[in-house]
């Protein structure tokens, strides 16, 4: 059960969406991508629900995620709606197969507990910001604790359980990002499991990668920080990773990313507003370099224009002109 599946060989990918709001089309630039890779190389594409973190989602989005993924004209082979062989397909279902990996960890002595508060993890801010989601680099305090510290300090606070990382160079090259280095130590010991027992996004996200046989991982640029921590996990459980690429954001003409405040695009909203899939999906090849000119398009048409050296490399500025295509 818990080892890498032997798929057919054949190029696997998915898109893991976290059911904390709708799809808007920043997010489904990376949906679009990712199946687009696959179905250009004869893959199986997955659609998986990363519903861990209950504070942040919501199970109405996870139940309109994939209608609105359809009317978009994605498909896909295995995930929540439908089975596969490599399920459960959403993450709150997987939790034993989260604890399985920490154990094994633990076993490899990679984790030890952390008992520092939010408080006293904004104190040490003074070093060099971490994972922007993710807040400052961990200095390492706890890492440093005798057992017997550890007990007195278990008997009135749960702690959280921290990977501690090596030192060294970490190489790897991005689809579309291309090489990149890095230290391993850079982003500190990171959280595989919170305080309240919730594995991390970065130890699910591995566990099932891992365990539904991804080789192609396509998704936003904003994770691409996330990747060495992915790497690390994957060669600590002895599991061997996928490849990465990671495709531009979707930013907003004062520089931040595209979200409400410029106007509120999420699939649904264009698809109540009659916009027609085959403009959302045709706009989004072209903003992102895949087609010269708007044109609509369905996602089965564009795997023609699939070629991933043409996709954009940095943030792409969506200026009102862009939208108006788009919406009108
Ligand atoms: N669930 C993550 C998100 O929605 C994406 C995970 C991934 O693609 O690795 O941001």
């Amino acid at each position: 059960m818990f080892v890498q599946p032997c798929t057919s060989g054949l190029p696997r990918g998915r898109f893991a969406p976290s059911p904390s709001g709708d799809i808007h089309i920043g997010n489904a630039l990376s949906a679009l991508l990712s199946w687009l890779q696959i179905r250009r190389s004869g893959g199986s594409y997955i659609l998986r629900m990363e519903d861990i973190d209950a504070a942040r989602c919501r199970p109405e989005y996870a139940r309109r995620i994939p209608g609105d993924l359809r009317w978009l004209g994605l498909d896909w082979d295995e995930g929540p709606d439908i089975g596969g062989p490599f399920g459960p397909y959403t993450q709150s279902e997987r939790m034993e197969l989260y604890e399985e990996a920490l154990t094994r960890l633990s076993a490899g002595e990679r984790l030890y507990p952390c008992f520092c508060s939010r408080h006293d993890l904004l104190q040490a801010a003074a070093a060099p910001h971490g994972l922007s989601a993710e807040g400052p680099v961990y200095p390492g305090t706890c890492r440093r604790l005798s057992a017997q510290e550890r007990s007195l300090r278990a008997a009135v606070k749960s702690p959280s359980l921290r990977f501690a990382v090596t030192q060294g160079e970490l190489t790897f090259a991005d689809g579309i990002a291309g090489k990149q280095t890095v230290q391993r130590a850079d982003g500190g010991d990171f959280v595989v499991r919170r305080a309240d027992g919730i594995p991390s996004y970065q130890l699910a996200v591995v566990v099932d990668d891992a365990l539904m046989g991804i080789t192609e991982v396509l998704r936003g640029f904003d994770l691409l920080d996330s990747t060495p921590r992915q790497l690390m996990l994957f060669e600590a459980l002895g599991w061997s990773p996928p490849r990465y690429s990671h495709s531009p954001l979707l930013i907003g003409p004062d520089g931040r990313r595209l979200a409400k405040r410029h106007g509120g695009i999420t699939l649904a909203e264009l698809r109540e507003s009659g916009v027609k899939a085959e403009r959302v999906a045709g706009w989004l090849a072209w903003v992102s370099g895949l087609l010269e000119e708007p044109e609509e398009r369905t996602p089965r048409e564009l795997i023609a224009f699939y070629d991933q050296s043409r996709i954009a490399r940095q943030s792409i500025t969506v200026t009102p002109g862009m939208l108006a295509w788009l919406t009108n």
